[in-house]
């Protein structure tokens, strides 16, 4: 900045003193005055009150180089063959030349009227004013620049509190988190991105707390249903062994109690792994058009030996004939579970009903029956896995608590959902929603 300062005053001041020493060459000119002694007086006061205003220096010297008029009077006589005299005298009439880097010299020769060239006006100027004022203002932006230095820095480290801080408290809780302390929780005051991001940490971890402590959960859960038939086999088998001379009658009722242990291991091995299946989601689907009133009618057909058992009336109402896309053998097990509930928990000489019907959007199947019914505290959590509401009764009924979660997972699966209403002692509701694909017109 102070180079371009410099630079430009010493353009402007270049330009201004030439233009002077023009004008007074053209003045000496014009009034003859080099050649007249009455006027070389009255020029030098001129010129001195000229060199006053003007804050230069001026020298007339002769085409000899000797200085004939000083407004200094100090070089009067003396020769003064300096490069800007030269150059005048050889037609050149401007030219400039820094000494010191300070000091400006700006000459212009001076004609007769037979352009013959008969001296030269020097003008000498000092380039300290312009310096002083150019350092003045350096020093000034100098300390403005180291003022505003500070500021800057003062507010990057104010700023890199504000965002670093609570990133590092983020990345502080990663680190705990992957050493396993899902607890970990942070806070981050304020409503901005990074308190957003915080709080999108917490409910991340709040989810992995829930899925590691579901996991544990089921982990103890499967333990615990394959623990009961392994030590009802054990005791069983116990007993055949350290008994001696058994009757064969005994042997077999021991070995058919042990034979329906296995029987209900297998159906709990056989559930889980169609869990399993259903976790990875849509990779096991295989989809294909189904027609829901075949699929009911299926169901229906296999069921009613189950529902005549117990003297139970298994009827059906199709309001519409619904196609949707659907995997049919996953859906099928889904609703069959469904029918299947409603048959197991409703007394002998009850009812269970089974609907379809569709709006624009959705086919809605409906299991209803006149049952035990499950009282409200249970419906919400009938669909987690191995939940029974009566663990005694349901031993009874051979049920494993992994029906219902089955029939959610897959219904989820065909972006359906599943709802239950429900009164004990009078019986439960289960609605199924399924996107249709297309209704087909009923004959
Ligand atoms: P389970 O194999 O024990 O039947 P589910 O997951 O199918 O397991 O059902 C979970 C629990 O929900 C059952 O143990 C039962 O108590 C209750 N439940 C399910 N369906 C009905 C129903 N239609 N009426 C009354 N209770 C039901």
């Amino acid at each position: 900045m102070k180079n371009t300062m410099e630079s430009y005053f010493k353009d402007v001041e270049e330009r201004e003193l030439l233009y002077q020493a023009n004008k007074i060459a053209v003045m000496i000119q014009e009034g003859n005055y080099l050649y007249n002694e009455d006027k070389k007086n009255e020029l030098l006061l001129s010129l001195e009150d000229k060199s006053i205003e003007e804050n230069f220096r001026i020298l007339i010297i002769d085409n000899n180089g000797i200085v004939i008029l000083d407004t200094n009077n100090s070089d009067i006589g003396k020769t003064f063959l300096i490069p800007e005299v030269i150059l005048a005298l050889d037609g050149k009439n401007n030219s400039t030349y820094y000494k010191n880097q300070s000091t400006l010299y700006a000459s212009s020769y001076i004609e007769d009227p037979f352009s013959h060239k008969k001296g030269v006006v020097l003008l000498v100027s000092s380039f300290e004013d312009s310096e002083l004022l150019i350092d003045g203002v350096s020093q000034k932006w100098f300390i403005l620049t180291i003022f505003i230095s500070i500021i800057i820095g003062i507010f990057v480290f104010f700023a890199s509190e504000i965002v670093i801080a609570p990133l590092n408290k983020i990345l502080k809780s990663i680190n705990e988190i992957t050493e396993g302390q899902l607890h970990q929780r942070v806070k981050i005051n304020g409503n901005n991105e990074i308190s957003k991001l915080g709080e999108a940490f917490n409910t991340m971890t709040e989810k992995l707390e829930q899925i590691d402590a579901s996991r544990q959960e089921f982990v103890s859960n499967v333990s615990h249903e394959l623990k009961t038939p392994l030590s009802s086999i054990k005791v069983l088998s116990d007993s055949i062994l350290l008994q001696e001379d058994i009757p064969s009658e005994m042997y077999i009722e021991f070995l058919q109690d042990i034979n329906s242990e296995i029987d209900r291991m297998t159906e709990i091995v056989n559930n889980l792994l169609a869990l399993v299946k259903l976790d990875y989601r849509e990779a096991g689907l295989n989809i294909a058009e189904t027609d829901l009133d075949k699929m009911l009618d299926d169901i229906l057909k296999r069921l009613t030996p189950l529902a005549e058992q117990k003297n139970i009336s298994l009827s059906k109402e199709y309001l519409k004939n619904v196609i949707i896309d659907a995997d049919e053998m996953k859906l099928s097990l889904a609703i069959s579970n469904l029918v299947e509930n409603a048959i197991k928990y409703t007394d002998s000489e009850g009812s269970v009903k089974v609907t379809l019907d569709c709006d624009h959007q959705n086919a809605f199947i409906t299991v209803t029956d006149t049952g035990i019914g499950i009282n409200e505290e249970e419906q919400t959590k009938i669909f987690n896995r191995f939940y029974r509401v009566d663990k005694t009764r349901d031993r009874e009924t051979g049920g494993t608590g992994l029906g219902l979660s089955i029939t959610h997972s897959t219904v989820i699966l065909h972006k359906g959902s599943i709802k239950v209403s429900s009164k004990e002692g009078e019986g439960s509701t289960f609605i199924v929603r399924i996107p249709i694909k297309f209704v087909e017109k009923q004959e």
